[in-house]
């Protein structure tokens, strides 16, 4: 056990999952690492030194008990461990797939320093995952009906953050989504290979299990109206994601062949799940030469599914280095062993128009220059280093932009300069918009960020109708 052993971290190192093999990798829709073992999760716990102030959980964004739970399991209390995960987060099997850890939790862990950090994210998975597989649901049997009930709109990580905190303190929560599917950019953006389909569709059964109701295909502003929702419900939330794709500005970027990274990933999704679509939606990448421009998760996942659809050469052009890449490092490198190709330091100038439709990108080489207002290096361009790389496909994934609805101003909810929905945690009623019936969290609020950050905010958020409701 590990009261026996403290020093254990230095016998048994960190150990991540097993990956499938390349060929499964390169071809299947599936997730790339195995599930983590018992004896596994048993060793990382006893890995854990319990430093009295922990690291990783103050880095956590939702603050897991982390330590409380990777003892639990170590002492074979698997559902005591799951149900003490659920306290702090909606998702947690979600999170420990999906969050960069090494810039979180796992970047924040003691051991971290020279001895590899615990195996915080594989075990947070194994632990709900198994859980939820030998029978064990989230215990409500304490929970008193208060007789308020509240709309939220998006299902994504923030609406079901807020719908859990909701229904766990014995409001109704009524989640409202255009799309057939629970889990926002869960479900229709972040593919397979890293979160599959399942995973969503069980927490919905476990979420209506506990009482909340989900109203799919259902776009507010067009199936329903927003005045009809005001009315009917005591408060609202709303968690609405950010869906304006940044544009390049480039010439020829509306040139056939050239695709939106956020359009090419849901168009697959809803092929894989076979969803109906209008024709066309779906990209079709086999045999062809690929640029994806961008650098951050929206980039990697495409990069990757562009190499599972069976495209001849996939190429990422990005405008810094390596080092400041926005998204996920372990998801780089999995790109990497997949088999696409890296250009750094690239930024693209132009798509080039071959015969009416995309040829190819030029790109001019970058330096990196001073740092700007975040501190990160602006990148520069160095006068005559253009060239030209040949494709038959371009993917632009530059971000995301909040795009408000026509409605927020019929509810008189205000948004900042960019677009973004004024709610801020630190005010009497936590995350409330300028309507102090509703509410907001989540990308729509800070803008593009992660699902962990979506679900926290979604969270706080209920905690502050709960006390707008004074229940
Ligand atoms: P969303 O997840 O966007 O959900 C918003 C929901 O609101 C959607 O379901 C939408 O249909 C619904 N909606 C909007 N308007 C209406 C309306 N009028 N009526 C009804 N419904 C409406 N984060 C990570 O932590 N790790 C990753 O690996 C990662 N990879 C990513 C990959 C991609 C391709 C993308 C695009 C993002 C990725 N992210 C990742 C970011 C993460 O997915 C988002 O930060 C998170 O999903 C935001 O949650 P949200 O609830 O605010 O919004
Ligand atoms: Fe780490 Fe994310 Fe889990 Fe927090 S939610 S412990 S950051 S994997």
């Amino acid at each position: 056990g590990r009261v026996s052993n403290n020093f254990q971290f230095i016998d048994v190192g960190r150990n991540d999952p097993k990956k499938k093999n390349m060929r499964a990798r390169k071809s299947q829709y599936v997730e790339i690492y195995d599930p983590f073992t018992k004896a596994q999760v048993e060793e990382q716990s006893e890995r854990c030194i319990e430093c009295g102030n922990p690291y990783c959980e103050w880095k956590c964004p939702v603050h897991n008990f982390i330590p409380n739970w990777l003892k639990l399991v170590a002492e074979g209390n698997l559902f005591e461990a799951a149900e003490l995960s659920h306290q702090t987060n909606t998702l947690p099997e979600v999170c420990g797939r999906v969050c960069p850890q090494d810039r979180l939790c796992e970047g924040a862990c003691t051991l971290n320093d020279g001895f590899g950090a615990v195996t915080i994210g594989s075990s947070e998975k194994y632990i709900t995952d198994t859980a939820l597989a030998m029978g064990w649901r989230p215990d409500l049997s304490g929970v008193v009906a208060t007789g308020k009930k509240v709309a939220i709109i998006g299902a994504g990580p923030a609406g079901l953050g807020c719908a859990d905190v909701l229904t766990r303190a014995g409001v109704k929560a009524v989640v409202f989504d255009r799309y057939p599917e629970i889990g926002g950019l869960l479900t229709f953006g972040i593919p397979e290979f890293k979160l599959e389909k399942l995973v969503m569709q069980r927490r919905r059964e476990i979420f209506e299990e506990m009482g909340i109701e989900f109203h799919l295909n259902t776009e507010v502003g067009r199936d329903i109206a927003i005045d009809d929702i005001m009315e009917d419900y005591d408060a609202v939330f709303l968690g609405m994601g950010t869906y304006k794709a940044m544009q390049g500005n480039l010439p020829g970027e509306d040139l056939p062949g050239v695709h939106k990274a956020l359009s090419f990933l849901i168009g697959n999704v809803n092929h894989n799940m076979g969803f109906n679509q209008p024709d066309g939606d779906y990209v079709n990448l086999r045999d062809k030469r690929v640029i994806v421009l961008g650098g951050g998760d929206t980039a990697m996942d495409c990069v990757r599914t562009a190499v599972r659809q069976r495209a001849r050469q996939v190429v990422c052009a990005y405008r810094r280095d390596e080092e400041n890449m926005p998204g996920s490092r372990r998801e780089v490198k999995n790109a990497r062993e997949e088999g696409v190709e890296f250009l750094f330091n690239r930024q693209p100038t132009e798509i080039v128009n071959y015969f009416g439709e995309a040829g190819g990108v030029k790109l001019v080489r970058t330096e990196l220059g001073e740092p700007d207002a975040d501190g990160r290096r602006r990148p520069q361009a160095v006068p005559g280093s253009e060239e030209v790389i040949d494709a038959d496909a371009v993917i632009v994934a530059f971000g995301f932009q909040p795009s408000p609805a026509a409605w927020f101003s019929d509810i008189n909810v205000s948004t900042n300069d960019w677009d973004g929905v004024v709610a801020e945690e630190h005010q009497e009623f936590r995350f409330q918009t300028s309507n102090p019936k509703v509410f907001a969290g989540g990308d729509m609020v800070r803008g593009s960020d992660l699902v962990v950050t979506a679900i926290w905010e979604g969270r706080q958020a209920a905690e502050g109708i709960l006390d707008f409701l004074e229940v």
